[in-house]
């Protein structure tokens, strides 16, 4: 799957899942750009990827998604694949808790208004190079919670899963394709992140195969829905989950 002299945006690579597809299609060829706000881990996973162009950004500022844009233009004239990987949850008390309101925006605003910002931005230059975006959505957006507290994570990503087959539908007749990844859990540090007091493997027997994924494995479809070997792909939600979802 070559990506030679694609120039491809991945948001969040600097951690977990966006990390291990920047390395990858840095591997395969293509012009990474990699988005992320944590500067030392973005320089840890750079210095693993070819000539990156590292952009410190929070995607849920307007600001911040027409810079990460701009950037990418300016320095290689295209884009050919957007990433919309950048992710987060937060731990709540839920709807009987006095920060729901903040939570819910929180995460609203980065897992779901920055997609479609940056798809917004990004669609003119896709057009040009009939490029495609695979946004990594989440089991979550098609199961219910297991926990309480976890409506605002689990409504961004059904909110994600239905803006892709609306961005797909709008943007197909220009010949770009839009699909999402729906991972079931994955070891990266998101659950450390979100200050979550249990670790990826107590998942593991909630699975049909009774085991979490590694990053690499979500690398592998994204770049396999990037590429043209999907090229007959849109409006997609692959879910790669263990058989988590059938499960629960
Ligand atoms: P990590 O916490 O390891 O990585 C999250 C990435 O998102 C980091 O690079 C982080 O960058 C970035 N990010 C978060 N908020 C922002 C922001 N406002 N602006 C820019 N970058 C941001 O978790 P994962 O790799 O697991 O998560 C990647 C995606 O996968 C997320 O969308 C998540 O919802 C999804 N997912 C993960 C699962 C799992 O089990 N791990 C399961 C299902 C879905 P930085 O810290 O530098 O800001």
């Amino acid at each position: 799957m070559s990506f030679k002299n694609k120039v491809v945006i991945v948001t969040g690579a600097s951690s977990g899942i966006g990390a291990a597809a920047a390395k990858l299609f840095s591997d395969e060829g293509a012009r990474v750009v990699m988005v992320g706000r944590n500067e030392k881990k973005l320089s840890a996973v750079a210095a693993r990827c070819a000539s990156p162009l590292v952009i410190r950004a929070d995607v849920s500022k307007d600001d911040d998604a027409k810079r990460i844009i701009d950037e990418t233009v300016k320095k290689f004239g295209q884009i050919d694949v957007l990433v919309n990987n950048a992710g987060l949850t937060i731990n709540s008390g839920g709807l009987l808790a006095s920060d729901m309101m903040s939570t819910y925006d929180t995460i609203m605003n980065i897992n779901l208004r920055a997609v479609v910002h940056l798809t917004s931005l990004a669609a003119p230059h896709l057009i040009k190079t009939k490029g495609n975006i695979v946004n990594v959505s989440s089991i979550a957006g098609s199961t219910s919670p297991m926990n309480p507290g976890a409506a605002s994570y689990h409504v961004s990503k059904a909110g994600m899963n239905h803006f892709t087959v609306c961005a797909a539908a709008e943007l197909g007749v220009h010949g770009v394709r839009v699909n999402t990844v729906s991972p079931g859990p994955v070891r990266t540090d998101f659950f450390e992140n979100a200050k979550l007091p249990i670790g990826v493997d107590i998942f593991a027997p909630m699975t049909l195969l009774n085991r979490v994924s590694e990053p690499e494995e979500m690398a592998d479809l994204i770049l396999y829905l990037a590429s043209d070997k999907a090229r007959g792909i849109t409006g997609s939600n692959y879910l790669s989950d263990n058989g988590m979802a059938i499960k629960h």
